[in-house]
Formats: structure tokens, sequence, C-alpha cells
């Protein structure tokens, strides 16, 4: 776990930080797929977590969280329209038909029917701001800290192509998207703030984000 800015932690979960957890303050985002629990407990023992909040219901973060709120016993929180899936256990709740049957199953976690809601504009952590931001899942939240200018988006935006591992910003995959237009306007949003520091779910931390992350949005196709 390494400070990557003030009482903002990031926990690396797999080689090249191609997936992330982070600690604002006692605040846990993101626990990784089921078999990363113990990397993040880990990562976390000697330090005071007083909840877990989860940027979206996929199982790449949302897969350990039933590990570590075993072991933590903390109350758990992500966007209310992602709250059906993660008391399911489920990720692709939005895709319909034999595609969605098939991603349904390959993609369950452990259930998380204790999850409550996460109220946008609310303060979470050292100063944190709770964002909409849906589109690559209904209920997907970001956390903003506009005195310092960190954002801790999730999957809005990758920070490392997923195929090569090379840093950079990418939109994430549509077939990993359930909604890539709205997601689009979600990272015109983030955009719009100019964050000097960018927090993604896949990828390395991002200094100086703003103009990257400008030209990409720039770049996206018109909606
Ligand atoms: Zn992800």
């Amino acid at each position: 776990m390494r400070e990557v800015a003030d009482d903002v932690y990031h926990l690396s979960l797999s080689p090249r930080s191609s997936v992330n957890a982070y600690l604002l303050g006692d605040v846990l985002v993101d626990a990784g797929m089921s078999f990363m629990a113990g990397k993040v407990l880990s990562q976390v023992r000697g330090r005071v977590v007083a909840q877990h909040v989860l940027t979206h219901a996929h199982l790449d973060h949302a897969g350990g969280s039933r590990k570590v709120l075993d072991a933590l016993r903390v109350p758990l929180r992500a966007g209310a329209l992602d709250l059906p899936a993660l008391h399911a256990g489920e990720t692709w709740t939005e895709l319909r038909g034999i595609v969605g049957r098939v991603g349904r199953r390959l993609s369950t976690y452990p259930p998380l029917p204790e999850a409550a809601a996460l109220t946008p504009g609310e303060e979470i952590g050292p100063g944190f701001v709770v964002l909409d931001t849906p589109g690559h899942s209904a209920g997907h939240v970001s956390f903003w800290r506009e005195r310092d200018g960190v954002l801790v988006c999730g999957d809005v935006v990758n920070a490392m192509n997923l195929k090569t591992t090379r840093p950079g910003l990418h939109a994430p995959p549509d077939a990993v998207t359930p909604d890539p237009a709205r997601n689009r306007a979600s990272i015109r949003r983030l955009a719009e703030l100019e964050p000097r520091l960018l927090l993604a779910g896949h990828g390395p931390p991002m200094v100086n984000a703003q103009v990257p992350l400008t030209m990409m949005a720039g770049r996206l196709p018109e909606d």
C-alpha cells in the first residue's frame, strides 16, 4: 500500500496495477476479485477501516468484498442502482438474452445482501464527494476531492490498455459496458473536473491527468 495523495492510499492487487483498490482515510474503495481479498486485508492490516464502498457491482471490484466484510465487520455501500446486483452477487444484471444468461453465470461472486446506498453529493472519507457516473454499470459512482484534484473513477476510464497492460487512458470495452454512450457522458463530466491525480480501477495512478483525460474525452465518438 502506497500513499499517493494526502491520506489516500493505492492498493495494487495484481501485477502492473491491473486491478486496484484504494483506502481514502478509513474508507476502503473496492476489493478486487474474490481471490484477491487476502491481499486487500494484508495491506490494510494495522489501519482503521470504518467503511467499505464500491465504485460498481462487477466481479473484479466486488468479488473480494464478502471476505473483507467478514474479516473487518464494517458497513458496505455502493450506488443505489447497483444494489440489486450486489445483493445477488451478479455482475451483468443489465445484459439480456443468451449473452446475459451465460455472462451472469460466469461472473457471479459471493452475494453482499447487506449493501446499502451511497447518495450522490454526500461526503465520504477525507473530503471526497460521491459522484453519480453511470454507464459502465447503472449505479457506478466515482469519488472526487476538489481541494487537490484527486479522482477515484472506477471503470469510467481505464488507466491501462487491458490487452497490453500499457499505461494510458481508454474507455472501458463496450462488451463489458452495458451503456457505452452513458459512460461516455460520464467521461466528459469527469474530464470537466480536470483531475490532477486519476485513480482508476485498472492501471497505475496517473498524475497530471487533466490534459490526457481532456484529450481522450475529445476523441470519443459524438453521442
Ligand atoms: Zn473493472
